[in-house]
Parts: structure tokens; sequence; C-alpha cells
């Protein structure tokens, strides 16, 4: 497969996961709930996270956003859902590796299906659409622990 396959494979996972987002629904006890805006954009997300014994017991969102931001939403969901807090914060920090900084060290084998994300680095305003989901998803793993992180 060459690089251009796979940008439109790429381009396709994006382009579904926009139109049919994951997870997409309202999770009525959830043990934190937080909003996230990208004014830039206009995306506007509300994370449900549902946590039992420090495991994402069950994962959601709402909004309305761009289609990069409710792929991001939409993908993030699927991927952190039954990870304990510590998995989802290194699944954080390498997404975050892989769309906002700007040198090549990045391996799409540790990013799995998220790796269709990388691509957004070219496009600097994007970057936001992409990592508010996950910025927010933080505050939410945050919020319910009610420690704050040094990071
Ligand atoms: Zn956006």
């Amino acid at each position: 497969m060459d690089v251009n396959d796979l940008q439109d494979l790429y381009q396709q996972v994006i382009l579904d996961h926009s139109r049919t987002p994951r997870n997409f629904r309202v999770i009525d006890d959830a043990t934190s709930t937080v909003e996230g805006f990208n004014p830039l954009c206009g995306d506007q997300i509300r994370v449900f996270l549902s946590m039992t014994n420090d495991k994402v017991d069950d994962i959601s969102f709402q909004g309305k956003g761009c289609a990069i931001c409710t792929a991001s939403s939409s993908m993030m969901t699927q991927q952190v859902k039954g990870k304990d807090r510590e998995q989802v914060h290194q699944l954080f920090d390498r997404f975050h590796h892989a769309v906002a900084s700007d040198n090549d060290t990045v391996d799409p084998e540790t990013l799995g299906k998220l790796a269709v994300f990388i691509g957004v680095r070219k496009y600097p305003m994007r970057v936001k659409c992409a990592s508010l989901p996950w910025h927010t998803l933080k505050a939410a793993l945050e919020q319910s622990n009610q420690v704050v992180t040094t990071e």
C-alpha cells in the first residue's frame, strides 16, 4: 500500500466516523462530564465518562463539531473504553505527540487506529479539532478523581 492509498483510507475512516459517530449519546449516570470548546473552529462537545474501579466503564459524547472533531471524539470513545486511567493518559500523550509535534518520530504502530489523525499535523487549525476531545476527556478524568496532577 503506498502513501496515497493510505491517505485515502485514512480519509475514508474519518468520514465514516464523522457521518456515523460511535457512542454519540448521553450517559445519565456518568461519574463526570466535561464540556470542550474550540472557538477557532466552533467545535463544541461534551464528554460523558463513567469510571468503575479506575477503569473506563463507559464513555460517550454529544455536541456539534466539524468532521475531524466528531471523528476524533468517536474514535477516542472506542479506543479508551475498558482502559484504566494510566492507559488513557498514555494514549493521550501518544495521540497528542502524533498530531501536535512536527518531528517525524511518531511510530504509527503505537497509535493503532488513531494513526488516521497523524495527517492533521500538516494543518495547524485542525490539530485543535482533533485534540479537543482528548483534552476534554483528560479534564473529565481529573475531575472524577478530585486530584490535580502535576502535568
Ligand atoms: Zn473543528
